[in-house]
């Protein structure tokens, strides 16, 4: 029989958690041929969530639970289930009751036509503001544009994967994680299951906009080196305009002798430049902080508590 890990990152999810547990297992219970684990994080709740989880796993021997010391990301969750699991195929699943679980099956289903990953595309984003929708589309846009990997646009985190896809994105041990990207980045066939969006009925979203804001960006700069491209071609555009206006001035000069300079001009090139200089650091920056980061080398999450038999950290 074939196993099916079902990892679930969960923060502050106590809300949800049971009636997540109780759809889910509907589903799964009316699946032959597989034996299904669920694989629980619990990423530093300030809540009841991993009180909830050992009331679980008390009652079902297929509850598993890993509990973060602290708040470490969906991403970091995300890394510690596939890290740990260690069924044929791994379920990726919101605890929110956002990915449908009735979806299960056809999932199981796709991936044993012979595909190596199954995930769920929103056709809809009904119920999210107009302002998040269009920047979602800009920003798949431009990093589509910019990076090597394709991301779908308005695909989500709901995905089957084969245990060969989850070994190659577990050897990408990068602590900056940004797992859209590394998904596409591994390659893989991928099966899309198209669905209508769900609101979240309980619980809240646990992202603001600003948190969206900055994962994008590291999202770009993750997968890309074209913005430092950029801020080389931006210094060759100008040198070779300053070059170009310097030989003007000087031929000018020569001929109708010396001009009163413009207070303006100068002014609007100080300023001009100055604008550009601080944009080109920004970016450098942000790559400069990426290198700081990884460099660093720290775990991507620290566990505090788990009934998984796990050996001691080599
Ligand atoms: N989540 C997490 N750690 C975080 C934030 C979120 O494990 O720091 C989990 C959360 O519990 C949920 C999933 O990630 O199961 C998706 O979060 P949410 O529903 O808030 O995101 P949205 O659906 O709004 O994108
Ligand atoms: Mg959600």
């Amino acid at each position: 029989m074939k196993t099916i890990d079902i990892i679930v990152p969960c923060f502050n999810e106590q809300e949800v958690l049971e009636t997540f547990y109780t759809e889910t297992s509907k589903v799964i219970d009316a699946i032959d041929g597989y034996s299904f684990r669920f694989l629980l994080v619990d990423d530093g709740s300030r809540d009841n969530t991993i009180i909830i989880m050992k009331q679980l796993a008390k009652e079902h021997d297929n509850v598993k639970y890993l509990s973060f010391s602290r708040n470490f990301g969906k991403e970091a969750g995300i890394y510690a289930g596939l890290k740990y699991s260690s069924g044929d195929y791994v379920i990726l699943m919101d605890a929110d009751l956002q990915h449908p679980p009735a979806m299960i099956p056809d999932m199981i289903a796709g991936i044993e036509e012979g595909y190596d990953c199954c995930a769920a595309r929103r056709v809809s984003r009904e119920g999210e503001s107009k302002i998040r929708s269009w920047f979602s589309q800009m920003y798949y846009k431009i990093s589509n544009r910019m990076t090597d990997v394709e991301m779908p646009q308005n695909a989500v985190d709901y995905r089957i994967m084969s245990r060969s896809m989850v070994d190659s994105i577990l050897d990408l041990s990068e602590v900056e994680r940004f797992s859209k990207g590394i998904f596409a980045w591994v390659g893989f066939s991928t099966k899309w299951i198209p669905y209508e969006n769900v609101e979240r009925t309980m619980g809240t979203t646990k992202w603001s906009f600003w948190g969206l804001f900055k994962y994008a960006l590291s999202g770009i700069t993750s997968f890309s080196i074209a913005p430092l491209r950029m801020v080389s071609g931006m210094g060759f555009v100008i040198f070779a305009f300053a070059c170009l206006y310097s030989l003007l001035t000087v031929i000018k000069t020569l001929i109708f002798g010396i001009d009163v300079p413009g207070y303006v001009t100068t002014l609007c090139a100080v300023l001009f430049l100055g604008g550009i200089i601080e944009l080109s650091i920004g970016i450098i920056g942000e790559y400069v902080a990426h290198i700081y980061m990884e460099a660093k080398d720290r775990p991507i999450f620290i566990l505090r508590q788990t009934n998984l038999d796990i050996p001691k950290e080599d």
